[in-house]
């Protein structure tokens, strides 16, 4: 029997997907590269924005009758027996919280044969280990741990609340012997997951996230530590300290602002005021002089005027961010803003996203300009699929650089710049000595 995953969304949920590959390979399964050999086709749905959750409509609606399809995540969670209604081709749902329990679905499906058995998207109250140690991987040179699920913040405009349920957070030992597992395989990087991680805390042994970054740059052997996603303003001197403590910890954080002015982020429900975020930004700045930022800014939230629109637009100027992920604001049913009057319109909001993502490109083009001429370090994390000899890294702030090498992924190198555009680096390996980890 042969089964097809299909991700869409988040890194937690690409994580999800692959614990779930692992799952159905355990019980003798095979996982093919497309979908039209495959006997079961599990659509891991992302509910974050509307566009993106139509998509797993339009693609469950092209898949020949003759599949299972499954559909997982957080349109399955959110949306429920809805989605059986909207697609007669999708044959059973699954929550975000019972991936898990995949392979007893599977089975369920098989001996059944009926239409909505296995219907399982209740959510349950606590962390949910999935397997140890996780094989079947995607990269082998970036390791993703998810160290939390859910979130308990309700910003205005997001379904995650709904479709990820309250916070939960995994134990540490178990982050922990995931972390050395991995190191043990020989990733370079652990980049740890959850929708709100710097809130993490594991009651039991009184540690906070800080903690847990403190113990695992002092006894995990890769060269960099990362995490997504933080909200700005969570215990952020005690994150100050550890980043300056531990070079290991990658001096690149993404915090989300939304938007540049109060009043908005009021109305959204972020606990920051516009001044408090750029004080966190310079304190954070002021102790780590390299550390850099990225970003992701909703555009058109519902209310929101030229003037509140000006003020994003001068706070990325401020904070001139490695790299921003901007959105038309998608009401999202389950939400507070579901209900806000909504009058702008998409021409107004279309024009802002574009002088946003303008703004953007010419901070980028400016900051790699300053690049080119010096040599950075960078992790190689695979070929280049478009030009072979071609290989694409990675600096510590998260730049792509492209170049040509005899090594392949997994091994850190130097590159001397030598061209530059707003989205990447282009330049050639050279010899010397790449720096250590120490404190
Ligand atoms: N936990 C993270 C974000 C999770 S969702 C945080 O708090 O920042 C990822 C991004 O999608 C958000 O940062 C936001 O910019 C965007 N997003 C979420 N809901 C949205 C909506 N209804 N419309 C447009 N963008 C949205
Ligand atoms: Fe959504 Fe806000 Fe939670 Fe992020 S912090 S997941 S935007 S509710």
């Amino acid at each position: 029997m042969n089964f097809f995953i299909k991700t869409y969304g988040c890194q937690m949920n690409v994580n999800d997907s692959e614990k779930m590959q692992h799952i159905l390979e355990n019980k003798g399964l095979t996982i093919t590269r497309d979908e039209g050999s495959a006997d079961i086709v599990i659509i891991n749905s992302c509910a974050v924005r509307e566009k993106p959750q139509d998509k797993i409509f339009s693609y469950a609606g092209r898949l020949p009758k003759d599949k299972i399809i499954i559909v997982a995540g957080c349109v399955a969670q959110a949306e429920k027996e809805k989605i059986l209604e909207r697609n007669p081709n999708i044959n059973y749902i699954v929550g975000t919280h019972q991936y898990y329990q995949i392979d007893g679905i599977v089975d369920e499906i098989l001996e059944t044969r009926n239409r909505k058995t296995g219907i399982k998207v209740q959510f349950i109250r606590q962390w949910q280990e999935a397997i140890p140690g996780i094989d079947a991987r995607t990269s082998h040179v970036s390791g993703y741990i998810s160290i939390m699920e859910g979130c308990n913040n309700f910003c205005s405009y997001c379904i995650v609340p709904f479709a990820r349920g309250r916070e939960k957070h995994r134990p540490f030992e178990k982050i922990m012997e995931e972390a050395a597992y991995l190191a043990e395989k020989g990733y370079k990087e652990i980049i740890l997951l959850g929708q709100n991680v710097n809130n993490w805390e594991d009651k039991e042994r009184n540690m906070k996230f800080t903690d847990l970054l403190d113990v695992m740059a002092q006894r995990i052997d890769v060269k960099w530590i990362r995490f997504i996603t933080s909200y700005p303003g969570y215990y952020d001197n005690e994150l100050i300290a550890v980043m300056a403590k531990h070079r290991k910890i990658a001096r690149n954080i993404h915090f989300p602002a939304q938007s540049g002015s109060t009043r908005i982020l009021k109305k959204m429900n972020r606990i920051y005021t516009r001044g408090q975020y750029l004080d966190i930004i310079r304190r954070f700045k002021k102790r780590i002089p390299d550390i850099t930022f990225s970003s992701d800014f909703i555009v058109g939230y519902p209310g929101e005027t030229g003037n509140d629109f000006k003020l994003t637009l001068s706070l990325v100027k401020k904070v001139e961010y490695e790299n921003i992920f901007s959105f038309i604001y998608s009401p999202r049913k389950h939400t507070r803003a579901f209900k806000m009057e909504d009058k702008l319109s998409l021409e107004v909001k279309k024009q802002r996203l574009y002088e946003l993502q303008e703004l953007q490109r010419k901070i980028q083009l400016k900051n790699n300009k300053a690049l080119a001429g010096s040599t950075v370090e960078v992790l190689i994390t695979g070929k280049n699929p478009k030009k072979p000899g071609d290989v694409i890294g990675r600096t510590v702030s998260y730049r792509v650089v492209n170049f040509k090498s005899g090594t392949g992924a997994g091994e850190f190198t130097r590159v001397l710049i030598e061209h530059v555009g707003p989205y990447s680096l282009r330049g050639r390996e050279v010899p010397g000595r790449l720096s250590g980890n120490s404190n």
